[in-house]
């Protein structure tokens, strides 16, 4: 081990011997009493040594070993320290490609500051390199959770559209403006080319974790490897009509509930943005439930619904560009998140802004028992294992 105290979290003297690691209340902590010599110890640890080495040079400081052991140990179960040299294989193949790396530095610093163990962070960038996630749509939204993943270092990014690219999808961040006219898969596949971090790992490179049943981060791999690619950890539902994702189709969802895919909505109707849910199939609250419970809260709405998904619609759509921007955003930290090992705020929830105050809400969704993604059948213990089991490997 060469531990490092986490280069991202700030450090200040709280008084006389308290050290507080970090600004924000989230991930900051507090480390006490601290005498002299062992706040001199924390400036060695810059991940250039080693233990035996760490031990000699803290004699100097007149800190027994033990005592530098210990400190050690605690600074590493407080999540302060990052080991250079940890994370597993996948880790090690990425420290050897520093074009990549270097672009993902702040990544990697937010994943540390995250990710309380040493090498964690390294450990999840380095799996999401051989994870593959399908956003459905290349609009406003879509295109660009699309780049932002890609940019992330999601190895496999799809993007599912038809027709052929509009003025009206051009977006800073997502189409630009030589696609207009361009088929628009193709188009966002040349974005997510463009904004990936370095080549796609090839097949081999990712054979022996796709065997295995789970990434690098835990969360589960489903679906069948066909194409010999890895089975999709994620689908992000992000279509231009925002109807679809405000109210979404729930025949639409049925093979991702029966096949168990994680997938997330994501997108913008009329003035109002949506980020959410995240639908754990089986677990939390689908679409299904969702237009269960609406139905239930009021009895037109599958009426007015009905008219909606019926009427052609050749108006332009309302997307406010900042809206649209600021939800793709947010989605895909969420769908990272996710990728990552974690369950973010959107899973089983939603999360909506509308102009022109863009206060986010969040609107838990209840399983419905009448729904048949089965979510509904599981009693709040049952449902709890099932959100566990989706990440249980995480801390392996
Ligand atoms: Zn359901």
């Amino acid at each position: 081990m060469h531990p490092m105290l986490k280069p991202a979290l700030r450090r200040a003297w709280r008084g006389r011997n308290t050290v507080q690691f970090g600004v924000t209340r989230a991930h900051a902590v507090k480390l006490g009493p601290v005498d002299i010599a062992t706040g001199s110890f924390l400036e060695l640890l810059d991940g250039t040594r080693g233990l035996p080495l760490l031990r000699e040079e803290a004699r100097a400081l007149d800190l027994p070993g033990p005592q530098v052991d210990t400190l050690v140990r605690r600074l590493a179960d407080a999540g302060l320290i990052d080991d250079v040299r940890a994370g597993g294989p996948e880790a090690d193949a990425l420290r050897n490609r520093t074009d990549v790396l270097e672009r993902q530095r702040p990544d990697l610093a937010s994943l540390s500051v995250v990710h309380p163990e040493p090498g964690g962070g390294l450990r999840r960038l380095a799996a999401r390199r051989s994870m593959r996630v399908q956003v459905r749509g290349a609009g406003r939204v879509g295109a660009a959770i699309a780049a932002l993943l890609s940019g992330s270092g999601v190895g496999r990014v799809e993007v599912l559209d038809g027709g052929l690219a509009e003025p009206s999808d051009v977006a800073p961040g997502g189409l630009p403006a030589t696609a207009v006219g361009e088929r628009r898969d193709t188009a966002a596949r040349q974005l997510v080319r463009r904004s990936a971090v370095g080549p796609a790992p090839r097949a081999t490179e990712t054979a022996g974790t796709a065997a295995a049943g789970t990434r690098g981060s835990g969360v589960p791999v489903l679906g069948d490897a066909a194409n010999g690619g890895p089975g999709l950890s994620l689908v992000v539902v992000a279509p231009r009509d925002g109807l679809a994702v405000y109210a979404p189709d729930p025949r639409a969802a049925e093979s991702w509930i029966a096949s168990g895919i994680p997938h997330l909505y994501a997108g913008v109707i009329e003035a109002t943005g949506v980020v959410g849910p995240l639908v754990l199939p089986g677990g939390t609250a689908c679409a299904g439930c969702l237009e269960l419970a609406r139905a239930d809260r009021d009895p037109q709405w599958p009426r007015m619904l009905a008219q909606w998904r019926s009427g052609r619609r050749n108006a332009v759509q309302a997307c406010d560009l900042g809206l649209a921007t600021a939800v793709a955003g947010l989605a895909a930290a969420h769908a990272l998140a996710f990728l990552d090992g974690e369950l973010p705020a959107t899973t089983g929830a939603r999360w909506e802004a509308a102009l022109p105050l863009l206060d986010w809400r969040s609107e838990q969704i209840g399983a419905h028992l009448g729904c048949f993604c089965g979510a509904g059948g599981h009693t709040v213990g049952e449902r709890t294992s099932v959100l566990d089991a989706a990440h249980d490997t995480m801390a392996g």
